[in-house]
């Protein structure tokens, strides 16, 4: 198949080289210059403008960071006519990026009434599963174009749920990611507790792995710098998931929580405290340096 790949940053980059390394032909575009030499030398054709790269594609994949670069590439900005108008309704359209359940809606139903055929399909796995092709994908949009979707996801990820209609795969993936950012909370200062206790974080990382405390974070993204040698905190916390990234995903939650009426006090907390975390300098790196507001690392 011809796949566009729009979106070459931490994750869409090695998201792009394994549905390369199934066979396709994959024609990539970035806003980035740095990007998009990267994604050529790694052996994508890159295109000269999005139009160039889709021209040519079965389907579609975007990768960009917030709602609003969704929707300005989609639907245009300031005059410039959007990628909807240069789609075609043979063409399957996915968009991966984690934005709000209401601009994922509100860009499905413009496809739709272009006959285009659109997915909202965010993912959970961070950087390392992007790499691995181990991703969890929460597709929202119809059963039908679910299935169709199937094998190109599955070059990328291992996990693919059909959570419902347009907007649901967002909607998943914001509860997902509000739990994740107060258990990263959570693990930082148990391990700054330790510390202040004087234990050596290694040591009290692995008994509380595989104790009731064990998760995701001491699993596979331990946030204290040593403990795991492939974690963004072992390498100054560059790469991976941006704090400014989890500050918007949990104001996306903190949007819909207040939509629907859901208690999120938790996820209030967090929020917060990854906003002073990004308020001190720190919004660029990993959000797992979160723990630098509790320990002496
Ligand atoms: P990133 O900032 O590293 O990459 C985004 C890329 O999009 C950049 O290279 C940027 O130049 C490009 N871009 C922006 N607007 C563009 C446009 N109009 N046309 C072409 N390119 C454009 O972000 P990332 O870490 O790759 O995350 C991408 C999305 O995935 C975000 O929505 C994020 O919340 C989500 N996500 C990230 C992770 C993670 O661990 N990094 C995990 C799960 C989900």
């Amino acid at each position: 198949m011809n796949i566009a790949f729009i979106g070459l940053g931490n994750m869409g980059a090695p998201m792009a080289q394994n549905l390369l390394k199934g066979g396709h032909t994959v024609y990539a575009f970035d806003l980035s210059k740095t990007a998009l030499e990267a994604a050529a030398r790694a052996g994508l054709t890159a295109a000269a403008s999005a139009q160039a790269a889709v021209a040519q594609a079965d389907v579609v994949i975007t990768m960009l960071p917030a709602s609003r670069h969704v929707e300005a590439l989609y639907l245009g900005v300031d005059g410039h006519p959007g990628l909807l108008a240069a789609l075609r309704p043979d063409q399957l359209v996915i968009d991966s990026s984690t934005i709000s359940a209401s601009s994922a809606t509100k860009v499905a139903r413009a496809a739709a009434e272009q006959g285009i055929t659109m997915l909202d399909a965010p993912v959970s796995g961070g950087t390392g599963g992007a790499a691995a092709g181990t991703l969890t994908f929460m597709v929202g949009g119809e059963a039908e174009a679910f299935e169709k979707a199937k094998p190109i996801l599955s070059l990328m990820g291992k996990n693919l749920f059909h959570a419902g209609g347009a907007g649901a795969g967002q909607a998943a993936k914001l509860c997902n990611n509000m739990l994740l950012g107060i258990l990263m909370v959570g693990t930082s200062e148990a391990l700054a507790l330790g510390q202040a206790n004087g234990l050596d974080p290694k040591v009290l990382s692995e008994i509380m792995r595989l104790s009731s405390g064990g998760n995701w974070a001491l699993e596979k993204y331990n946030p204290f710098p040593g403990v795991m040698p492939a974690s963004p905190a072992s390498n100054e916390y560059k790469g991976g998931f941006g704090t400014d990234l989890m500050l918007k995903d949990l104001g996306l939650a903190m949007e819909s929580a207040q939509m629907t009426g859901a208690i999120t006090p938790l996820g209030t907390l967090a929020r917060n405290i990854y906003a002073l975390h990004s308020r001190s300098g720190k919004g660029a790196l990993d959000f797992s340096s979160v723990i630098s507001q509790f320990s002496k690392t």
